[in-house]
């Protein structure tokens, strides 16, 4: 499964993305098993995974977390 599957599998469970305050949200990992936190910094969105520290990059939980808030605000549109 790509990177971009997995977000959107991970964003789909109940209360897998939770968010904690305006700056961070809390993220189940694949396995459903830990949680990550990701935060946002304004221009950029952070993650603790292995993934994230290594390649710097988008991982799934932050991937998850986009997919989260665009539903928020324009899931009424599409429905
Ligand atoms: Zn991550």
């Amino acid at each position: 499964m790509s990177r971009n599957l997995k977000a959107r599998d991970i964003a789909q469970r109940p209360n897998a993305v939770v968010r904690k305050d305006n700056h961070s949200w809390q993220v189940q990992s694949t396995d459903g098993r830990s949680n990550y936190t990701v935060i946002d910094w304004g221009d950029r969105k952070q993650c603790n995974c292995v993934d994230y520290r290594r390649r710097k990059q988008e991982c799934k939980h932050i991937k998850a977390v986009e997919y989260v808030v665009l539903k928020e605000r324009f899931g009424d549109l599409i429905n």
